[in-house]
């Protein structure tokens, strides 16, 4: 222990440091498109809200176009939707949006690590939130030991392979017999009716989950989201990763503490951990001139402006297709709404 402990006092004596010339503006650049995303998704639910209410109530209430970008809160219709694409090369015709939505949050995901997860996502904007207002009240945040931490972190691939194992086990004719049932019909209104109308158990389950947020780093993200796990395994063959170069850096270990992964950030030379979330906060906590930074193949950098704008030039690209080719909308007549969104919770999971 102490024969490799002892060298790294004379290492760090001898760097010096060449400080920052530019203050770094990537958490605050991060905070306005996360910002900006949530604000989206709110005007989403509030307009699917309101197309909800008008069927409720028989047409007496306002009547507000249904929103498709409601179908990303649909993931695993969408990769329901995406297998039967992939298997039959149609698209298709209930809840496509959620299907694109997937399609585009897969390819960020592949392209620019997980950042998905630390610059779009309102579940991991919030989570962040909660870290935070945790931080500030506690003057910490706390961290599992090792041996329950490692097994936790299993728990969300184990719900992924759950998922990809039903999936995967479904044919074509079975999803499209799900997707054409009254429940697939309008499990987007069903999955608000869970929140509207919130159970016991599930009202004590959020309490938890909300409690461990505040005291846990990105709790449900690091240990429970299948949806993170399966862009973390994508994000394991994507060429941009986090890079320092041991010449500049100081061992000041600023990186590491900053990471909410935890990841050893100060002790790699690249990180390509599936766990890497793509927020660069290690590469804002970081003095040391040119010694961290996001990284392309050949060492090219990718400032922060540049990976937002990647971000947002693959959502809104596929967003745009999506839309130009006709296949964003979920052209049900109103007369089905009219006769399922009131009768919503008599349909159960077929
Ligand atoms: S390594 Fe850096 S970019 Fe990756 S999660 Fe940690 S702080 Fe964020
Ligand atoms: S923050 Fe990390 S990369 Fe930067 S100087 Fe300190 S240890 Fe090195």
């Amino acid at each position: 222990m102490s024969a490799v402990a002892s060298p790294e006092p004379a290492v760090r004596a001898k760097k010096k440091l060449l400080r920052r010339r530019r203050p770094d503006r990537s958490q605050a650049l991060r905070r306005i498109v996360q910002c900006l995303f949530a604000a989206l998704n709110v005007w989403i639910g509030v307009e699917f809200y309101l197309f909800v209410r008008h069927y409720e109530t028989g047409g007496t209430s306002l009547y507000v176009p249904r929103p498709p970008g409601v179908e990303g809160w649909l993931p695993i219709a969408s990769l329901m939707n995406l297998k039967y694409w992939l298997e039959t090369g149609e698209v298709p015709a209930i809840h496509p949006a959620g299907m694109f939505l997937l399609v585009a949050f897969l390819a960020i995901s592949w392209l620019l690590r997980k950042s998905f997860c630390s610059w779009l996502c309102p579940i991991g904007a919030l989570s962040e939130a909660l870290w935070r207002a945790g931080r500030s009240i506690f003057g910490r945040n706390f961290r599992l030991p090792r041996w329950l931490d490692f097994p936790l972190r299993s728990v969300k691939y184990v719900l992924l392979g759950l998922f990809l194992y039903a999936i995967g086990t479904m044919s074509a004719p079975a999803i499209r017999a799900f997707m054409e049932s009254p429940y697939g019909l309008i499990a987007d209104v069903k999955m608000l009716n869970f929140f509207r109308y919130l159970s016991v158990t599930a009202a004590v389950t959020l309490g938890v989950l909300a409690v461990a947020s505040v005291l846990l780093q990105n709790f449900w993200c690091r240990y429970l989201c299948p949806y993170g796990a399966l862009l973390g395994l994508l994000s394991r063959f994507s060429p941009a990763y986090v890079r320092r170069e041991p010449h500049l850096c100081i061992d000041c270990a600023k990186c590491a503490q900053a990471c909410p992964s935890w990841l050893p950030v100060d002790q790699l030379v690249s990180v390509r951990s599936e766990e890497c979330i793509g927020c660069m906060a290690c590469v804002a906590a970081c003095p040391a001139e040119g010694a961290l930074y996001l990284s392309l193949p050949r060492r090219r950098r990718l400032p922060a402006w540049a990976l937002a704008a990647g971000i947002a030039a693959i959502f809104f690209a596929v967003v745009s297709y999506a839309r130009w080719a006709g296949y964003w909308r979920t052209d049900l007549p109103s007369q089905v709404y009219f006769e399922l969104i009131p009768r919503a919770h008599e349909f159960s999971h077929p």
